[in-house]
């Protein structure tokens, strides 16, 4: 008999989860509060900035990499799967990153012989950026982007020729403890019911499930983020000590972004826009007479070490979880969906699903 899923938000992580599910024959409803893929406050997966990589990897533990690792590629044969089926361009690009000093050299290269990521030691000013201390730039050319708004758009229109149901403009109410889930409450008093639900509602995921007894350490973590279009691009992503520039192949240029511990609080402010267009400006002086064309921001769904939680609830039959993945969901969505996918099928994942399980609160 097919199984029938709900997934419980409508960000990159449901959304790639429902098509994994699909590629193993599931029913699947997504349910999300607001539209999927549209570009609703607060929301992380449409705000982010695109880069398929985490931006210094060798400050993270195995663990993480090995979500993201491969990411490239699949959104690579993704990208054209897409463009094949639905028509819509993710603007998938192999731009590369030059990273800027400051770094830890060393560790950053031996990080990328160790995975056979190529990297050269440049000068900045060979590619036309202004360094401060210019000569030990890193240029990392294998490294892709992809543009998240359109990602979303080209994903929403293949589920729906697939047959996923989107339930939005409908909140679930947060859960409360129960030894087997059928059926979950909508905050209008609806009663969905499934086989099995996954929780990928990112940022907001411990407040729907805070009464029962997952130990879940997720909180929202603000970006924002800055849009120019200037008369010269940058030609690749650049790095610099937390703040990142990523050309897009329109001509537009993403400037950001910040970690900002404020709660649930989506709002923009003229200081953040002052730091990263000065930021900014240190890198391209040119833009000091380019106009910010817009400025917006994304809740993400902060973790401690950026360690999403991929796993059965700990006490909630036919409950998963797929959240947590703070700065880098895109890069780690599909590896992620396949690790919660073959969990909820009984089957063993390709990664070792043990560091993402979710424990029982003490
Ligand atoms: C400025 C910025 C830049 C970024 N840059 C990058 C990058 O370059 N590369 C990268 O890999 N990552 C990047 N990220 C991180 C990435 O965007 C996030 O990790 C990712 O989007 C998280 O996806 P998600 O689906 O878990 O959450 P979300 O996109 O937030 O989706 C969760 C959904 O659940 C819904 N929901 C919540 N509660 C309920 C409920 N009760 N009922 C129904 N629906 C509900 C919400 O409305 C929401 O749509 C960036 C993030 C930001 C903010």
């Amino acid at each position: 008999m097919t199984k029938k899923v709900v997934i419980v938000g409508g960000g990159i992580v449901g959304c790639m989860t429902a098509m994994a599910l699909v590629g193993r024959g599931c029913s699947v409803t997504i349910v999300e509060r607001n539209q999927i893929a549209s570009q609703t406050s607060g929301e992380s997966s449409w705000a982010g900035g695109g880069i398929i990589f985490p931006l210094l990897p060798w400050l993270y533990s195995d663990a993480v990499n090995a979500l993201t690792n491969n990411a490239a590629n699949f959104y690579q044969a993704l990208s054209q799967r897409l463009l094949q089926e639905t028509g819509m361009d993710a603007n998938f690009a192999q731009s590369g990153f030059l990273l800027l000093p400051t770094f830890d050299t060393e560790a950053a290269q031996a990080w990328c012989a160790n995975q056979q990521v190529p990297m050269q030691a440049v000068k900045a000013s060979a590619f036309g950026v202004q360094s401060l201390s210019g000569e030990n730039a890193l240029w990392l050319p294998s490294i892709c982007q992809i543009r998240p708004p359109y990602l979303m758009q080209a994903m929403r229109k293949w589920l729906e020729q697939n047959n996923v149901s989107m339930l939005e403009h409908t909140e679930l109410m947060p859960l409360k403890q129960t030894a087997v889930l059928n059926t979950w409450q909508t905050v209008h008093g609806e009663s969905l019911t499934a086989d099995q639900f996954v929780v990928t509602s990112g940022a907001w995921s411990y407040e729907l499930l805070k009464e029962t007894t997952a130990k879940l350490n997720i909180k929202p973590m603000r970006g924002q983020i800055l849009l120019y279009k200037p008369q010269k691009n940058l030609e690749q992503m650049v790095y610099r000590e937390g703040f990142y520039m990523i050309p897009r192949r329109d001509g537009y240029l993403l400037a950001g972004s910040t970690l900002e511990d404020v709660g649930f609080d989506a709002t923009v402010t003229e200081a953040v826009r002052d730091e990263i267009s000065a930021k900014a400006e240190a890198i391209m002086p040119q833009l000091k007479n380019t106009p910010i064309i817009k400025h917006w921001s994304g809740l993400r769904p902060g973790t401690p070490e950026n360690l999403p939680t991929i796993s059965a609830h700990p006490s909630i039959q036919n409950l998963y979880l797929n959240t947590g993945h703070f700065r880098y969901g895109l890069t780690m969505a599909p590896a992620s969906a396949q690790m919660v996918v073959s969990l909820m099928l009984g089957e063993k994942p390709e990664i070792d699903a043990v560091p993402y399980t979710c424990e029982l609160n003490a």
